[in-house]
């Protein structure tokens, strides 16, 4: 233990009760979580709650994240889904702040951008309870997304802010971060954690792969709710997989998006229930390139040294585009297929280590713990 803590006195460790109030709803954050929830299972002194949102709810999105990745069963679950924006997140705050008066946390742990966060996050502010933001910092400085509201909201009124890289910590300098009263700390990114950890439980999907295929995946809302942008990524689809079979996982909201906007796809481009972390390991390690509008499979993509073509205007994570890991393709036919084809046939260097070093969980674990003693 006294190894794992570093320089934190062993008998503060025992003496120390640390309650950690963690709050998810969404498939990404289940397995940024389950980084830390390890890590603070195996803190004897430290305890967490688990409040889940229930943003994502059924078997294939939720469920089996707690099982593969050996999360443990949520405390709480709060099964609010399937609402507008505003309803989400007023009923979430509600249900938050219920618990978290309850429970009395130390700490409140939010992850991301999503309705969940930013709930979680406000509910824990207006209780004076200390929120630690992992992924703090990120900007896609587009004000339309979602996500950029929840999260540069989310950054402003928490104590903690674990950033997942240089530039994040650099955004949140440039917004005058360094002036207010918290701490922000580039820690690295948290997802690489558990692709290390994961990664060598990978398992192959019970489908019949094709020896080369590109794997896909499209969910964002920008794309899904807009029929031209849909429509443009599909017939890429389509046309790139005349040469290179395509596997695509189908998030349930793209696959509404398609029956709605009517949008055909060819035998060529496998359409697949979404698979668990484990069996998306496997397609990501085994895939030629992946092309994608997520923000974790393009993290996902270089920890595994495959080359991707995000179809976004922007992305957060502009390091994979600086150092050539990563091209942004506008969602356009054009577009999309050149830069498919370009990084089909370039060759890339992964050496350069740009998210820390898999230990960040451990590092976050030991900043609350270390604040938790003063
Ligand atoms: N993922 C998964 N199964 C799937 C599709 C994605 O396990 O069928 C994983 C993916 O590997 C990554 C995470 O889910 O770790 C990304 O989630 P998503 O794309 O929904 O959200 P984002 O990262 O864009 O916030």
């Amino acid at each position: 233990m006294s190894s794992y803590f570093g320089t934190i006195p062993k008998d503060y460790i025992l003496n120390l009760n640390m309650k950690i109030a963690t709050i998810i709803g969404a498939r990404p954050q289940f397995i940024k979580a389950a980084a830390l929830s390890r890590k603070i299972y195996q803190c004897p002194s430290a305890e967490e709650i688990i409040i889940h949102t229930g943003q994502h709810f059924d078997e294939k999105m939720s469920a089996i994240f707690f099982d593969e990745m050996g999360i443990p069963k949520p405390d709480y679950n709060l099964n609010i889904n399937g609402l507008g924006h505003g309803a989400m997140t007023g009923q979430m705050l509600e249900g938050i702040e219920k618990i978290l008066i309850d429970e009395s946390p130390d700490f409140v742990v939010v992850y991301g951008d999503t309705n969940s966060t930013l709930a979680g996050a406000l509910a824990a502010s207006k209780l004076h309870i200390p929120i630690a933001h992992i992924e703090a910092g990120l900007r896609s400085f587009n004000m339309k997304m979602p996500e950029e509201i929840n999260r540069i909201l989310t950054d402003r009124i928490s104590q903690f802010l674990f950033c997942p890289s240089q530039t994040a910590l650099t955004n949140l300098q440039k917004e005058g971060f360094d002036n207010f009263d918290n701490q922000t700390i580039n820690v690295g990114d948290i997802m690489y954690d558990a692709a290390m950890y994961f990664g060598n439980k990978a398992r192959k999907p019970e489908i019949d792969l094709p020896e080369k295929f590109i794997l896909a995946t499209v969910h964002r809302q920008e794309n899904t709710d807009d029929d031209c942008y849909l429509r443009s990524i599909f017939q890429a689809f389509n046309l790139i997989s005349t040469d290179i079979p395509i596997i695509l996982p189908l998030h349930p909201r793209t696959k509404k998006a398609l029956e709605k906007y009517q949008v055909q796809t060819t035998n060529e481009v496998l359409l697949i229930e979404p698979v668990g972390y484990l069996e998306m390991l496997y397609l990501i390690r085994n895939s030629e390139l992946v092309m994608t509008d997520s923000g974790g499979l393009q993290k996902e993509a270089y920890f595994f040294e495959k080359p991707c073509v995000t179809m976004r205007f922007e992305t957060e994570w502009t390091e994979l585009v600086d150092n050539g890991y990563n091209i942004l393709a506008t969602p356009n036919l054009e577009k999309i297929t050149d830069a498919v084809d370009k990084m089909l046939n370039t060759k890339l260097d992964f050496s350069k280590k740009l998210y820390g070093e898999g230990n960040i969980a451990e590092l976050i674990l030991r900043t609350l713990i270390s604040e938790n003693l003063t």
